[in-house]
């Protein structure tokens, strides 16, 4: 498809002769057509969309025309993913390769460009005033990245480099439940997911009863289950993201349930039900050459980066072992992370081990804490052989050796009564099928 980028992208431009900027252009070209009349009223011969064009490319241009005239900042280019598309082939389309990896050299800390998703947007302001677009003159000022309606990570030019930032929304979620009961010869999986509940979210009950029930072998035909599921919106629009609000499993006589509560999962009296992480991602005590910074600069080019993560001074070749069970997202090469790994625990929690020289997982593996996942190294762009550990909390770097770090046993004795209550409430959203209510306070703000 890219083949026909360049086709679309002159497209665009014509197009903008024609979109709401008309009126913008026209002035502007009016005026610098009177000018030239004045000065050189013979000569002057060509159109005003010649004239009108390079302004319109031009960002400053943009920002002074806002401060009269609400409008969104239109982009010179969009790019919509289609299948087997790479963010590589359209930046050497524009002739940018050179700025792809000023780009990719921001993106060492955010890591958003690795994954290129059919349907994602991408928006491009570029900067020169080669109309025919063989790339020459081109300058890339921002790149926006649209990964959702509430995801969004934009790049923007600072001199010779990028720097990033992300912007994601919490949306409100609201909830609703499903009920369904297991048909013979179907498993918990393919029952809960005829009945509509997503295979991610199953996943995830899986894991929240698997030390109490064995899915695979205990459960039988007729057993019932019931799920608070939460889906976000902004404004009446689904982002397609979901959550396990509660869930109960009837077998034999007995009930298996987990509950959220404060963004963790608790059984009906409240004990945890997930492990807590282990603080180190290696098994001795390895010197942390370089703590973490969400404010770090640059020395010489002064262009925010920020050290997203802890780094341990290992040798090559030191193992890493999973800090918490999950399931392995990305086993990927990065220009300046070099090979990383990165492992979803739940919603809430997920990590990542950069300049690994080998990987001992692949994407989609489950993997429990203590499982060997990587072997440290110095690949990518690295000053010598260490581990760069990140723990990310609600898609958000934290300070893996901060206080942060899940050690969940239980509900404490303070938060009880909530807990009780909240329960409550989610068993009789479970009973009533057909009640839908909007949850405010999802635990989704941390
Ligand atoms: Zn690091």
């Amino acid at each position: 498809m890219l083949n026909s980028s360049k086709q679309k992208l002159i497209s665009l431009f014509q197009l903008f002769t024609k979109l709401p900027k008309l009126h913008r252009q026209l002035i502007l070209g009016l005026c610098l057509v009177c000018v030239l009349l004045v000065l050189a009223p013979v000569s002057y011969q060509s159109g005003s969309t010649d004239i009108a064009l390079p302004a319109l490319a031009d960002p400053e241009y943009v920002a002074a025309a806002e401060q009269t005239v609400v409008q969104p900042n239109i982009p010179d280019y969009e790019w919509i993913v289609e299948d087997g598309d790479t963010l590589g082939e359209l930046f050497s389309l524009f002739n940018l390769s050179y700025t792809m990896s000023k780009i990719l050299e921001a993106d060492k800390n955010i890591l958003s460009l690795d994954v290129i998703n059919k349907g994602d947007k991408y928006r491009f302001w570029l900067r020169g005033n080669d109309d025919s677009f063989d790339g020459k003159d081109i300058v890339l000022t921002r790149m926006e990245q649209v990964l959702g309606i509430e995801h969004q990570v934009v790049f923007q030019r600072n001199g010779d480099g990028f720097e990033y930032q992300e912007t994601i929304l919490p949306g409100i979620w609201k909830q609703r439940s499903i009920n369904g009961v297991i048909k013979s010869g179907s498993s918990f999986y393919q029952s809960a997911v005829a009945q509509g509940l997503p295979a991610n979210d199953v996943s995830v009950i899986n894991r929240l009863l698997k030390s109490k029930l064995d899915f695979s072998r205990h459960t039988a035909a007729g057993d019932k289950f019931q799920v608070v599921l939460s889906s976000q919106y902004i404004g009446d629009i689904k982002t397609g993201n979901t959550k396990v609000e509660g869930v109960r499993f009837f077998n034999r006589k007995k009930v298996y349930s987990a509950f959220s509560f404060k963004d963790n999962y608790f059984d009906s009296a409240g004990d945890g039900l997930e492990r807590a992480f282990s603080r180190y991602p290696v098994n001795a005590r390895y010197r942390v050459s370089s703590r973490f910074n969400p404010r770090r600069k640059h020395p010489i080019t002064g262009l925010i980066r920020p050290h997203n993560g802890t780094d341990f001074a290992t040798p090559k070749g030191t193992s890493i072992y999973a800090p918490g069970d999950g399931v392995v997202k990305r086993v990927v090469r990065h220009k300046y992370a070099g090979l990383y790994v990165e492992i979803q625990h739940s919603y809430k929690y997920r990590t990542r081990y950069l300049h690994l020289s080998k990987s001992l997982v692949r994407k989609g593996q489950r993997v429990k804490r203590g499982q060997k996942i990587a072997l440290s190294g110095n690949t990518g762009a690295s000053t010598g052989a260490h581990l760069h550990y990140e723990f990310h909390v609600n898609q958000k770097p934290i300070n893996a050796m901060g206080n942060k770090v899940p050690v969940v046993i239980g509900v404490d004795r303070k938060s009880m009564l909530a807990y009780k209550k909240r329960v409550t409430e989610l068993i009789k959203l479970m009973e009533s099928e057909t009640l839908t209510k909007v949850n405010l306070n999802a635990d989704n703000s941390g």
